[in-house]
């Protein structure tokens, strides 16, 4: 089975990867010549907006998935003409736009911070004045690893970052005080059957992700289960999804979704009976999904910006490195080390001899 995957970054060349073993051939479209999943597929160099290439695409494999979530909602409709697409445009068209993910949220009963949509400096005067300070202004699509947003502490800040963020059309959230930030990757197959891994603990650095650690029984998987099936089942939705929420007041707040494999499962592909990235392929081919059984205690660590020496990140026992191949650029996310020991005790002392590398 060919599989075309819409980017051609690491998420593009970790499903690449996990495919592999499967069978799978993949043909990536990504414009950057230097597109990381390029050594592991067939690389059709071309904007996402160009049909011949797309058209291409369509006649070479047996599906289409992505790996993110700003693919242009013409670029999914094309394609959907020629060939089955997973996740559905309509997936896509809600992930992408905060607007419309957080009032599906509403919708569903899922609890989220306070919003409102902005579309003029008026707007966000007025949102000001209802949902108070502080507040975070978000960009209501593109935005990610804290990108097209700005948290709104004063009078001040409220009149400059309309402006400073585009003037485009924005989502105002009211500031939640968290105690934590948890996400669930779920996937979930072409017949309906749904499967969690389990809840994620994440901890970011200047917006982007820095640690995760899978928990074991966490007191909020149950209900981060049934907010995260409400969504998928919602969506006809087929494949991985990762749900993002903030701990407060010992509930859930749901923060956003994204239509895809996530940076947050990665400590799946060695601490997890089955990868988020098999799971994906196996959901869109239609195959039987895998377990999502956390096998020992696991963790992973980004490497933003450049990867530390090999010979020493791979000296740590119970350590697994991913060097994405990319060059090395201050802010990237070049790689990850996933770890998983036998004990929270043994996590707990490797996560930190990783934080010694990356801090050099
Ligand atoms: P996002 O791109 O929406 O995931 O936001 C990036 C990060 O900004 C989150 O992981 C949080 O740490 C922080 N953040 C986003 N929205 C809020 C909010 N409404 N209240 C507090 N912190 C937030």
């Amino acid at each position: 089975m060919k599989i075309g995957v819409i980017g051609g970054g690491q998420l593009g060349r970790m499903l690449a990867l996990a495919g592999t073993p499967l069978g799978m051939n993949f043909a990536f479209l990504d414009p950057a010549p230097d597109a990381c999943a390029a050594p592991l597929g067939e690389h059709l160099r071309a904007d996402y907006g160009d049909q011949n290439h797309l058209r291409q695409l369509a006649d070479e494999v047996d599906l289409v998935t992505f790996e993110f979530e700003s693919v242009p909602a013409e670029t999914v409709a094309f394609l959907s003409q020629f060939v089955p697409v997973y996740p559905s445009a309509e997936a896509l068209r809600i992930a992408r736009d905060r607007w419309f993910e957080k009032s599906m949220f509403k919708d569903l009963g899922i609890p989220t911070p306070a919003f409102a949509d902005i579309q003029s400096q008026a707007d966000l005067d007025n949102a000001v004045a209802s949902i108070g300070l502080p507040a975070v202004l978000k960009t209501r699509t593109l935005g990610y690893d804290g990108k097209g947003q700005k948290v709104l502490r004063s009078q001040a800040d409220v009149v400059d970052t309309f402006a400073e963020l585009g003037s485009v059309p924005c989502l105002l959230e009211g500031f939640v005080p968290f105690s934590g930030e948890v996400s669930l990757v779920a996937v979930r197959a072409r017949d309906g059957e749904t499967r969690f891994y389990p809840l994620v603990h994440n901890t970011h650095e200047s917006g982007i992700l820095r640690l995760s650690v899978a928990s074991s029984e966490h007191p909020l998987q149950a209900l981060a289960e049934d907010y995260a099936g409400r969504v998928l089942e919602k969506l006809d939705y087929v494949g991985v999804l990762a749900f993002e929420f903030f701990e407060v007041d010992g509930g859930l707040k749901a923060n956003e979704i994204a239509p895809r494999v996530h940076n947050s499962g990665h400590w799946t592909i060695e601490g997890a009976e089955c990868s988020q990235f098999e799971n994906h392929l196996r959901a869109v081919a239609g195959l039987p999904l895998g377990s999502t059984r956390k096998v020992g205690e696991s963790a992973m660590l980004n490497f933003i910006g450049e990867v530390p020496a090999v010979d020493k990140v791979v000296a740590i026992d119970d350590c697994h490195l991913h060097h994405y191949g990319k060059a090395f650029k201050v802010g990237r996310k070049v790689g990850h080390a996933t770890l998983r020991c036998a004990d929270t005790a043994t996590l707990e002392q490797k996560i930190q001899q990783v934080e010694a590398l990356i801090a050099g």
